[in-house]
């Protein structure tokens, strides 16, 4: 067998209301990476949770010490600004993702690591084929895994698995908000070539133990994230595109209905009141302000994206960050 190779490995865990998790997950992470060469760190960001995560997330860093790092978030922000929050304070070479729930398994860390390092891709994304949820989660993730595969070009079964291996430069980067942490793939394939990301069978299993924080209500934020993902991917660089193409198609709509009735003019007909030139006029009018809208919204998502500052998370303002685990070295 060929040595398993190992960079500095961080792994992000978000977690609300896990308390039975905690410390199942640490002693499994432990397991998994017991040969792992590399240094490691669990990150456990607390997502405000109402039971009693934190204090077991910290009786595992006194029981299993410096690879757990706490990370309390100051309120419930949801999955996603949870794991923005690990990913920024993340300090490994690679990072992963995955859930506190155990669905995800430990043990698929070092192989999904691996594959990363030895083929030089910057994602390794894990693939659910034997999924253990039930079909209401199933066929909506079916239809936006079928979409997103369309739209991004690549192609991966699974793009809702949250265990996903990264190369920390190019995942550091990243802005999640809403839902989207389960679009990072869609995000990275404008970043990178889709020959850098790659997919990976991974174990599933029924939630055991706490209940799912979802319902209903995601399938439908889930779905007007979809369509926000649309647009993003289409227009996000050029809204002006979007908006040009209405706007000239409206606008040469109403141009040609302008030169029928000036024809018809020199030709003597009379045009005195007719609803065509009301319509025309219109047209031309839709047109001109879908091209004006067009390039507000061009400057609007620049300075949004050029912002640094949208936060979705906040950290206790005496929260530490340095020097609480030096056992972090290569
Ligand atoms: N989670 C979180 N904040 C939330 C909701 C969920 O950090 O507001 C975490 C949760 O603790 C778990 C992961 O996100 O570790 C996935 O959540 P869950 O298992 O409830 O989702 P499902 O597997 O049902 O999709
Ligand atoms: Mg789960």
């Amino acid at each position: 067998m060929t040595t398993q190779l190992a960079a500095p490995l961080s792994i992000v865990v978000p977690m609300f209301n896990e308390q039975e998790n905690v410390s199942p997950l640490v002693e499994r992470v432990h397991d998994a990476l017991a040969d792992y060469t590399g240094a490691w760190e669990l990150l456990l960001v607390d997502d405000g949770s109402s039971d009693a995560t934190v204090a077991r997330i910290r009786e595992a860093r006194e029981a299993f010490g410096s690879h757990v790092r706490p990370i309390p978030l100051t309120r419930n922000f949801g999955q996603t600004a949870a794991m923005q929050a690990g990913i920024d304070l993340a300090r490994g070479e690679v990072i992963v993702t995955m859930d506190g729930d155990l669905q995800n398994d430990p043990i698929d860390i070092p192989r999904l690591v691996d594959r990363l390092l030895r083929e030089d891709l910057d994602l390794v994304a894990g693939w659910r084929r034997d999924r253990k949820d039930n079909w209401l989660r199933k066929v909506p993730s079916w239809l936006a895994n079928r979409l997103i595969r369309r739209l991004t070009g690549v192609n991966l079964h699974d793009y809702g698995c949250s265990m996903k291996v990264f190369r920390a430069e190019v995942i550091k980067g990243v802005r999640l908000y809403g839902e989207m942490h389960r679009f990072i793939p869609a995000w990275l394939a404008t970043q990178t070539a889709p020959s850098r990301i790659a997919e990976e069978v991974v174990t599933h299993h029924p939630r055991t133990a706490g209940t799912s924080k979802y319902g209903l209500s995601r399938t439908f934020r889930v779905i007007i994230d979809l369509i926000s993902v649309y647009f993003f991917m289409r227009f996000s660089a050029r809204p002006a595109h979007f908006f040009g193409l209405l706007g000239t198609g409206f606008g040469l709509l109403g141009g040609l209905g302008m030169f029928y009735l000036l024809i018809e003019k020199i030709l003597g007909h009379d045009i005195g009141d007719r609803p065509l030139l009301l319509v025309s006029i219109l047209f031309i009018l839709i047109g001109v302000q879908m091209l004006t809208t067009g390039v507000l919204s061009e400057m609007l998502s620049r300075t949004y994206y050029e912002s640094r500052d949208v936060r979705t998370y906040h950290l206790p303002a005496r929260f530490d960050l340095a020097g609480e685990n030096d056992a972090f070295r290569m």
